[in-house]
Parts: structure tokens; sequence; C-alpha cells
């Protein structure tokens, strides 16, 4: 028998099945689908929280939603229930909360089965791109950490979300601040070159190629597994979500290289124009980078 959840009125009446008033014996009943306790709401009697059975028609604010054999639903209050069928509305709730408790967790594990498997699919798809990414970054990190004084800088400008400050003197001199403070260029995605990239693509891989097979054997397991299985589930998203993160800032510093000789130029002007760097900065481009002047 399917388990209902009963917060107001309006869930039984949204029912294609329930009908208001009707006549029944125990012998009509095939069972119970919910137990219900509303809250009373004082000094009123027009409430529609009203027993349809045997023409009772009085304010049950707790009771019991019911199926019939012949598929109609209907709610009758918690005496009428006990007098007529003989139900225990005490006893029906505490196992009926239990119940449904069950139920939910098996329904939320199954469908975070459901969802490892299609995440797993899509992880797959993510390991190429995210070892492109990773070999591009650790050869890009290895490149610029020897030109020393420009790479502390490139950390300074990452830390202030890729904003490369330029100076620029005041035409009013008698302004206490000799100098204006400007943003000169901003290089998006830098975070990505300073973040640990160590685990990227044995995370993704291993959560491609594993994730499936434990989450459905966990599931398959006792009640007391659930919620460790349904942890796995989430870290399996994290992951997948993490290295879509990563792949993306990388894709977005890379276009943004050419913005790097921004920091070179106006934050290390006085160490004058290397070469060099330039040269590495050009070959990470791939492309005839546009220079800021
Ligand atoms: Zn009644």
């Amino acid at each position: 028998m399917e388990l209902v959840s009963i917060q107001s009125e309006a869930d039984w009446l949204a029912r294609s099945a329930f009908v208001p008033e009707l006549r029944m014996t125990l012998d009509d009943l095939q069972g119970i689908l919910s137990g219900y306790d509303l809250p009373r709401v004082s000094g009123s009697k027009q409430g529609v929280v009203r027993c349809g059975v045997n023409g009772c028609n009085r304010l049950h604010y707790k009771g019991f939603l019911l199926k019939l054999k012949d598929g109609r639903e209907t709610i009758m209050g918690w005496q009428c229930g006990a007098r007529d069928l003989g139900l225990d509305f005490k006893e029906f709730q505490t196992s009926y909360v239990e119940r449904k408790r069950q139920a939910d967790q098996r329904a939320a594990v199954a469908a975070a089965i459901a969802e490892a498997h299609l995440l797993a699919a899509h992880a797959g798809t993510l390991v190429e791109p995210c070892r492109e990414a990773l070999e591009y970054l650790l050869n890009l990190r290895g490149s610029l950490q020897r030109h020393t004084a420009f790479w502390d800088n490139l950390k300074a400008v990452a830390k202030m979300d890729g904003r490369v400050l330029r100076e620029l003197k005041r035409a009013d001199e008698r302004s206490s601040a000799k100098v204006d403070v400007v943003e000169a260029a901003r290089i998006h995605g830098l975070a990505v070159l300073f973040g640990d990239m160590s685990r990227r693509v044995s995370d993704i891989t291993y959560t491609a190629e594993n994730w499936p097979a434990e989450v459905a054997g966990a599931g398959r397991g006792p009640p007391s597994e659930l919620k460790s299985t349904l942890a796995r589930a989430r870290k399996m998203h994290e992951t997948v979500r993490d290295t879509e993160k990563f792949i993306r800032d990388y894709s977005t510093l890379r276009s943004a290289i050419h913005g790097m000789w921004a920091v070179h130029h106006f934050q290390l002007r006085r160490a004058g124009k290397s070469n060099a760097l330039r040269r590495v900065l050009e070959r990470f481009a791939g492309q005839e980078p546009v220079w800021a002047d």
C-alpha cells in the first residue's frame, strides 16, 4: 500500500479518487493511506475537515485517509474509525511514521543510485579534458615560476581576484595623495594556477570507474548503510562539480594569458621588458596575443 503524507486538507482534496461523503463497512476497506493530525482552527465550524463516512459530517482534526476496495478514497475521524472499523489511531500513527521514514529513505537511496550512474557517465567524459587542463597548467606554472619577481606579482594579483593595478600620477599637486591607483587589467581564472591540482585527474578517473559499483553495492546493504550511501553519492557529486569548475577555470585562464603581460608591464616596469617571459606567454596563449600597453 502506497504511503501518503498529509500536511493539510489540500493534500487529500488534490487526490483524484477523493470523495467527501460515502457509506462503507469494514468489508469495503482496502487499507489506510495515511493518518492526519491537523492544527485546530479555534472558533471555526466551517472547516472542510469533515468526516465523510456514513453521514457523520462532524469535524475531526485527527483521523485517517482511507482507501476503499472500489478505488475511492475518503477521510474518517479517529473516533469513528475506532467505533466503526476498529482502527487504533495511536498505534497506526506510530507504525505509519516508522514505515514512512523507511520508505522515504529507500526512495532517497534509489534516487541517489540512479543519479550516481548518470554522474559516473558524465564523469567519464571529463577525464580527458581534465588531463589536458592539468598538463597545460603544470607546464605554464613551471615556466612562469622561473621568472621569480613576475611570479610573486602574479600570485599577489591572483589574491586580488586577478586585478592588475596601475599607479597614475595626479595632475592636481595640492592633493594629499600623489598617485591614483586604477585597475589596468583583469586576469580572469588566475586562481586556478595557484590551486592544488595534484589529485584532479585521479579523483575524476576514480569517480568515473568506481563510484557506480560502490554506491549500488551499498544500496543493497542494511538500513544502517543508507546514510553512508547518501554521503558517498554527495561526495561523488562534489568531485564532478569541482572538476567541471577546474576545466572551466582553465579555459578562462587560457584565453586570458595575454593579460599576464599587464602584470609585467605595470607592476614590474622598473625591471624592464623580458623577452624570455614574453615568449613564454606567447607560447601558452597559443595564438597571436594582444599585449596590453
Ligand atoms: Zn466521523
